[in-house]
């Protein structure tokens, strides 16, 4: 088996791996201005995409081009979260060089889409392929590929943890050689009830001292699981900007959430704005949670939001992840101020950080990996990739971080021969 590594290598962000020069893991990009696309320029005959998060799934219409249609394969949330988050990327740089694919590419997708629900073997590319439920996000899967000679469990994102959208991930599939994620192999998060606690009671005392606090969340994941939250303790909260589609869709989509009866009460909880006549302006003087996009302060409605209440030490701004270098979301994070529709802002409402993440952290990610002690561990969407395989190679395992654009050669299983 031949693995090539076209993105996400020592990176976080446009992840894609080439197997036997025909079945493609996943066309990402990278939230850069403007963004930045796998390299190597593949044509596959098929396409399996893990999970429908701009890094693995933001350049798949791309993919459709010329006379290129390559049947792509995936889990019914995944198909819709990647069809959103095309449409967004349309409006943002559409017309622009900056655009990696056209409306008429996007269009394609519904004539190649293969949809399919985790644990059932398919065909793609010559390929057997099963997809496992991965506990990122609603949809996102491990995906299992077996060429015959070879057996690879490419990981995509994954949590070892119960979330309340979604469980944690349980498979353990044997296989020859594990493309894992790394994101965070140098973290440990704190116990999630423990976060929730502390970011509620937060919340609670902004909302009786009579202020308000914006919540930036990503629109995919994170809104869902901070209504969830807001629910189950009674926050009063409002929710706006892409995170509302998104909500709804999952709701057409109850055997991929963890718990729909607990969805469906989020969803009633939160009152969706719709951004009509001024509604924002007299929300943000209210007195109430906003759950909001983006996640990073990088647009959407909570850059109408900040500029509201950032005057007022009485309010808060309380970020749920990780906030990337060079994002304006890390800036006000460092320096209390941050520049919104190019204007400097100083910020006086009280900022404040929550790890809810979706991602193993470091004893996560040496759990998953100690069931696969001989097998070849290939490391990969971490910005320390080296590093943590050269500390599984200390601890006795065969691993390592493949550069980009470089190809590894899996020899088949004598088993199998
Ligand atoms: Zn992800």
């Amino acid at each position: 088996m031949e693995i090539e590594f076209l993105g996400g290598t020592s990176e976080i962000g446009r992840s894609a791996v080439l197997v036997n020069g025909s079945l493609l893991l996943d066309f990402g990009m990278s939230t850069d201005n403007p963004p930045r696309l796998p390299v190597g320029d593949p044509d596959p005959e098929a396409v399996v995409v893990s999970h429908g998060h701009l890094d693995h799934a933001g350049a798949v219409p791309a993919l459709l081009s010329g006379d290129s249609r390559p049947p792509i394969h995936w889990t019914p949330p995944t198909r819709e979260l990647t069809t959103t988050l095309a449409r967004d990327t349309l409006k943002l740089h559409g017309g622009s060089y900056r655009c990696p694919f056209t409306e008429a590419e996007l269009q394609r997708l519904t004539q190649v889409s293969r949809e399919h629900g985790y644990r059932e073997t398919f065909e793609a590319a010559g390929h057997e392929v099963t997809l496992f439920d991965a506990g990122h996000i609603p949809g996102s899967a491990h995906v299992l590929v077996d060429d015959g000679d070879a057996r690879l469990l490419y990981t995509g994102d994954f949590h070892t943890d119960d979330q309340r959208l979604v469980s944690r991930t349980t498979a353990r599939p044997d296989v020859d050689v594990v493309v894992c994620e790394s994101t965070y192999s140098d973290v440990q998060h704190d116990d999630r009830a423990g976060v929730e606690e502390r970011f509620v009671r937060s919340v609670e005392t902004t909302l009786w001292e009579g202020g308000t606090v914006v919540v930036p969340a990503f629109a995919i994941g994170r809104t869902q699981e901070m209504l969830l939250i807001c629910e189950a303790y009674d926050v009063p909260c409002y929710v706006d900007g892409m995170g509302q589609g998104v909500t709804e869709m999952l709701r057409r989509h109850p055997t991929f959430v963890r718990d729909p009866d607990a969805l469906r009460r989020a969803k009633s909880h939160a009152r969706f704005v719709t951004g009509r006549d001024g509604q924002r302006r007299r929300i943000a003087d209210q007195g109430a949670a906003i759950v909001t996009t983006s996640g990073m302060l990088t647009g959407g409605p909570a850059m109408t939001y900040v500029p509201e209440i950032r005057t007022n030490p009485t309010n808060k701004l309380t970020f749920t992840g990780y906030q990337v270098e060079g994002t304006p979301g890390r800036e006000l994070l460092e320096t209390g101020r941050t520049e919104i529709d190019g204007r400097i802002m100083p910020v006086s409402a009280r900022i404040e950080s929550y790890d809810f993440s979706a991602h193993a952290d470091r004893e996560g990610l040496l759990g998953f990996l100690s069931t696969y002690e001989k097998t070849t561990l290939l490391v990969n969407h971490g910005d320390r990739c080296g590093a943590f395989a050269a500390e599984l190679c200390e601890d006795g395992y065969d691993a390592r971080a493949p550069g980009l654009g470089e190809t590894i050669t899996v020899p088949s299983t004598p088993a199998r021969r």
